[in-house]
């Protein structure tokens, strides 16, 4: 559901959205705070999904739309919010094992510095000549040696239980940093994760004085394409150019969906050259494919990707990498679309 509200909200059709989300908060009484506005735009955008459901539900009723609601339906519905309200969930189970480990460890400590009192009163009454006071000695550390064993016992166990669940934990904690990362539609990284991405491979490249190559891709009329076959079909497109770099994009390039129709990959320690075969490999992958729309059985015409290459100049920032990269892509459009550019073309041209 967030992947098409989403993809919405990037295409044509996103002010018609946008605008029909604040006049229906205006009907139903709901101020237009940013957290309402998202929930408005899924619940327009997404109208059999659960979220509409609820709203549905509650304007029938009449129930107001308080700001305590909306936060509760955001944590419920709201993917971000959900994700953000899942990981701190689990770092707060995580931070109450190690208390209850702390808490063990404490107990452990004090036991241990018990017994070591009663051994250095034990030595001091070994002094003693009287038998009975002797066996009373040993009888007590034999009682607090099967204490201390009993409680290491339970100490051992405890370990290993807390041991178990914070694995556990961290391997939930992997698997939502991972989804916190992922594009929902596609599958590749998400905007956040190439950003990410990008300032790690310029700073290993500066480290490592290797190249470094940026290329970013886009459909081809894709905003035309989405009016005349619509979202779902548009969204089908969006995971087939994603399957197709996945097929000619191994790691360690990331690639990842840079904004709504537009991908971006990243070659550490390729020059220019290596770059510009892959993407040639995915432009004539893609567009030499017949895409059908899947309810009609129609074919969908040719569907094209344009692209655009930059190799890293020296100690060159994301920033500037990204826009040589970008004005690349654009001279490919400009050109007639259908084809890949690089930086060194257009810097040649001017
Ligand atoms: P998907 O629908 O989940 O399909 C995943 C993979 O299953 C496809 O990967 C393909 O290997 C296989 N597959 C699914 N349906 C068919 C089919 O009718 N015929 C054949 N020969 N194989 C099929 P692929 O091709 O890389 O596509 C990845 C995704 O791109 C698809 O995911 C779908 O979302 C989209 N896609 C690809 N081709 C078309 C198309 O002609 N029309 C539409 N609407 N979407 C397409």
């Amino acid at each position: 559901m967030s992947a098409e509200v989403e993809t919405a909200l990037r295409g044509p059709q996103a002010f018609t959205l946008a605008r029909q989300a604040i006049e229906a908060m205006e009907a139903n009484k709901v101020w237009p705070t940013a957290l309402n506005f998202e929930l408005w735009v899924h619940y327009l955008g997404a109208q059999d999904g659960d979220l509409a459901h609820e709203i549905k539900h509650m304007i029938e009723a009449g129930e107001p739309f308080t700001d305590s609601i909306g936060e509760v339906l955001a944590a419920k519905h709201l993917p971000k919010v959900k994700l953000n309200g899942e990981i701190l969930e689990a770092g707060d189970a995580l931070t109450k094992e190690l208390a209850s480990v702390t808490r063990a460890i404490e107990v452990a400590q004090k036991s241990s510095e018990a017994y070591g009192q009663q051994l250095a009163d034990a030595s001091e009454s070994l002094d003693t000549e009287d038998t009975s006071a002797i066996r009373t000695m040993v009888d007590t550390l034999a009682d607090a040696t099967r204490r201390v064993q009993a409680e290491n016992q339970t100490l051992e166990s405890q370990l290993a239980d807390t041991t178990a669940e914070v694995g556990r934990l961290r391997a939930n904690l992997e698997s939502l940093r991972r989804e916190a990362m992922t594009d929902g539609l596609t599958n590749l990284a998400n905007r956040k994760a190439f950003d990410e991405a990008l300032a790690a491979a310029c700073a290993q490249a500066d480290a490592k004085g290797h190249p470094l190559t940026l290329a970013v891709l886009d459909i081809d009329h894709f905003k035309k394409f989405n009016d005349t076959w619509g979202h779902q079909t548009g969204d089908q497109v969006i995971r087939y150019v994603a399957s197709v770099i996945a097929r000619n994009g191994p790691t360690p390039r990331t690639a990842a969906r840079y904004g709504g129709e537009e991908f971006a990959l990243i070659f550490p320690g390729e020059p220019t050259g290596a770059a510009m075969q892959v993407l040639e490999s995915i432009r004539v992958e893609f567009s030499s494919r017949v895409l059908k729309r899947r309810s009609t059985d129609e074919n969908l015409g040719a569907v094209t990707l344009s692209a655009g290459v930059a190799q890293r100049k020296p100690k060159e920032d994301p920033v500037s990498l990204i826009e040589r990269a970008d004005g690349a892509l654009y001279a490919s459009k400009n050109n007639g679309r259908n084809r890949t550019t690089s930086a060194d073309e257009v810097a040649a041209a001017a």
